[in-house]
């Protein structure tokens, strides 16, 4: 009989519930999507150039481990600037492939096999598996729609056990786009202190933010040491297909991640690192207007969605609202399929980012006004005929 080469966990691994409903929509035709969760913009332009232009002079080979020190400086100091938060460029960051690999080598420098890392449920799909591929144990604490999806302190505290190694944070959050603000962090940082916890804050949508100022975690008292600060350009900088993102923690941290790094990866790509340089340097004003556009489209796929009775709090960044369709009596894989097929909407069911995402569903609205309004008419129509 033929071995089984897979290993368990390779076999325990669940894909992703997002997969099915892309697979559904790309077999159909005419179909307006709101379930991406990238941006409809492309690269700003003179950021794809900095690229080309890297590649015509040459510059193809590997980068140091920790990516191009003139990339690492410049993240150092844009970090600096936007939120205030300091790491040396040459000890303490590390440039990734995406934010993912961030994530990745994160759970695996810091997980011993048992380990528990708390995850905020709805959240990001891949926390959980890469929890469980570095031999962690997830524990699943449901942020409450009551809350605004955000969490409450003594819900921690309830989960935290002698295994707990660290929590994970994810805000501006997808897929609720619920942000925290400085007191709601204080308050996840006197537990990360008094249980003596390691924080993963992932802050890839800091730049989408469009109501209060952004605080990172890392800025507050105390926790920069036991922060682990991820964020990358795919979503601030339309940057998704350059696969890039950084890592940001105290030496002793992002050096053992460094020899994960160099090993699993040896270096992120050279060329999009080049990109990169050019988007700190000079990509403010195209992630300016980029927001002033998420901003508009937000405002205007909110109101929709509570004039058609479909409750929607008012997410504070990111580019995902997650109305409720609890009044239409249908489970969110019934209401995100059921759209899908009737009236070719495509939406991510909540279902599928963790328990408290039920009843919801996920809209992204990263696409044009056009596509937004045509989804919002379909969806009119749908919810009329369902009622
Ligand atoms: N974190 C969150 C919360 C995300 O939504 C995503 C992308 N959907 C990522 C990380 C991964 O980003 P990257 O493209 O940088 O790997």
């Amino acid at each position: 009989m033929k071995k089984n080469y897979l290993s368990k966990k390779a076999q325990a691994l669940k894909p992703s519930g997002i997969r099915r409903f892309f697979d559904l929509a790309a077999g159909m035709k005419g179909v307006v999507s709101l379930g991406v969760g990238e941006p409809d913009f492309v690269t700003p332009w003179t950021v794809r150039e900095a690229a080309i232009l890297s590649i015509e002079q040459g510059y193809t080979s590997y980068s140091a481990n920790a990516g191009l020190l003139e990339l690492r400086k410049e993240i150092a100091s844009y970090m600096q600037k936007q939120f205030n938060v300091a790491y040396s460029p040459s000890t303490e960051i590390i440039v990734t492939v995406g934010a993912s690999q961030a994530i990745d080598i994160a759970m695996r420098t810091i997980l011993d096999p048992g380990d528990e890392v708390i995850i905020i449920e709805p959240c990001f799909v891949s926390y959980s598996p890469m929890v469980e591929m570095a031999d962690g144990v997830p524990v699943h604490v449901q942020a409450l729609k009551e809350n605004d999806f955000k969490i409450l302190p003594s819900q921690l505290e309830e989960v935290i056990t002698e295994k707990t190694k660290a929590i994970m944070l994810c805000s501006p959050n997808n897929p609720t786009g619920s942000m925290l603000n400085k007191k709601e962090l204080e308050d996840i940082a006197e537990i990360a202190d008094k249980y003596d916890l390691l924080v993963i804050t992932d802050e890839i949508y800091a730049e989408l933010v469009y109501d209060e100022e952004y605080t990172s975690l890392a800025l507050i008292n105390g926790m920069r040491e036991r922060t682990i600060l991820i964020s990358g350009f795919s979503k601030g900088f339309a940057m998704t297909g350059w696969r890039l993102g950084f890592v940001c923690a105290p030496e002793e941290i992002t050096q053992a991640m460094l020899k994960i790094h160099q090993y699993a990866i040896m270096c992120a790509p050279t060329m999009a690192q080049f990109a990169a340089i050019e988007a700190l340097k000079n990509g403010r004003s195209d992630v300016e207007e980029m927001v002033k556009s998420y901003r508009r489209r937000r405002n205007y796929i909110v109101q929709s969605f509570n004039d058609m009775g479909l409750t929607c709090h008012l997410p504070g960044g990111a580019f995902y609202a997650f109305p409720s369709i609890e009044s239409t009596g249908l489970s969110s894989e019934e209401f995100a399929e059921r759209l899908l097929l009737e009236e070719s909407v495509a939406v991510v069911p909540g279902n599928v980012f963790g328990a408290s995402g039920e009843g919801h569903i996920r809209c992204s609205y990263a696409t044009s006004m056009e596509q937004l309004q045509e989804a919002v008419k379909r969806m009119k129509q749908f919810i009329e005929k369902i009622s």
